[in-house]
């Protein structure tokens, strides 16, 4: 009856401001962590298929949150998002991960490391040169740092983004269209947009053994990927079996669990030191 409606009407509402609490807590939380040393950065190897050599790696974020625990990006992203923090996330995870690029180009001269921004990134119009200077500071090659971008709707009417993705494109920077397929409008998106990458995104790619249409979506996105002169990486690679359909369709990277989970970078360094192709 009507009782009944206002009960489950309140207990809707309790759950809501529950989730806001906790989401405030969080962005509080978040704000501190990153002056306290809770957040980390993970890498996960990429390789090339045509030869099993090391093409380099992306960098992930981590929050090891002093009473939750580890705290899933894509959980806290969102939140840093909205709490207005994410440009200070961007620009510590950009800096600790050019730093370490250093570390990892004496080891691979040829080395990739991919970061992955997000779209309110590109407002801010001195990222380029920020990260620039952080390059010349570290005399690091930058066409050896790839930028990844999730597709979303702000960005591609977006003058101040195009700007920005101009200004790291002079600079040599490159650009990845990351989770690609999943987004608002992909095709609209890769023709306004000038990249060096196409990442197709997990769901098409860990079940590409059993799915025909699978199979044709990452058949069709490398094909159109090579008429635009972009390479494409393929993320979600759980077994060797993926790999070689991915192979025989002329994908030139992998990234994935059979090749390597995201690690320390530590263990990344100790991975590449005794990776064998
Ligand atoms: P993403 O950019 O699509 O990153 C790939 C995700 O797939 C990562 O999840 C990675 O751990 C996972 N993955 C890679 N290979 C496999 C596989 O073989 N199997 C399975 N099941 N998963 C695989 P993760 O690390 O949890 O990151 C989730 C998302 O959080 C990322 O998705 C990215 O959108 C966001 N994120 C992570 N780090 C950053 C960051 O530094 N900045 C920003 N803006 N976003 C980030
Ligand atoms: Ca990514
Ligand atoms: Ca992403
Ligand atoms: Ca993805």
């Amino acid at each position: 009856g009507a009782s009944d409606k206002g009960e489950r009407w309140c207990i809707y509402q309790v759950d809501e401001n529950q989730l806001v609490q906790q989401k405030l807590k969080l962005a509080a939380d978040l704000r501190r962590a990153l002056m306290n040393n809770e957040l980390s950065l993970y890498y996960q190897p990429q390789i090339e298929l045509k030869n099993n050599a090391i093409y380099g790696c992306e960098v992930l974020l981590r929050w090891q949150h002093p009473e939750i625990g580890f705290v899933p990006p894509d959980d806290f992203i969102p939140i840093a998002e909205s709490a207005g923090l994410i440009n200070d996330v961007t620009e510590w995870v950009i800096e600790q991960a050019l730093i370490q690029h250093k570390n990892l180009l004496e080891l691979y001269p040829d080395h990739k490391t991919s970061i992955n921004i997000s779209a309110q990134d590109l407002i801010k119009k001195d990222l380029p040169v920020q990260v620039i200077s952080l390059l010349t500071e570290l005399n690091i090659d930058p066409t050896t740092i790839i930028i990844e971008l999730t597709e979303s709707a702000s960005i591609s009417d977006s003058l101040a983004a195009n700007q920005v993705l101009d200004d790291f494109k002079k600079m040599g920077v490159k650009i990845a269209i990351d989770d690609y397929g999943t987004g608002y409008s992909s095709l609209a998106y890769l023709s306004q947009l000038r990249f060096n990458e196409i990442k197709i995104d997990k769901q098409f790619v860990m079940e590409l053994e059993h799915s025909k249409r699978d199979q044709t979506i990452c058949k069709t996105t490398i094909e159109m990927a090579k008429s635009l002169g972009a390479l494409v990486v393929a993320e979600g690679v759980e077994n060797e079996n993926v790999a070689k359909i991915l192979r025989q369709y002329g994908c030139e990277i992998a990234q994935g669990y059979h090749f390597g989970k995201p690690m320390p970078f530590s263990d990344y360094y100790q991975w590449l030191q005794r990776y064998q192709a």
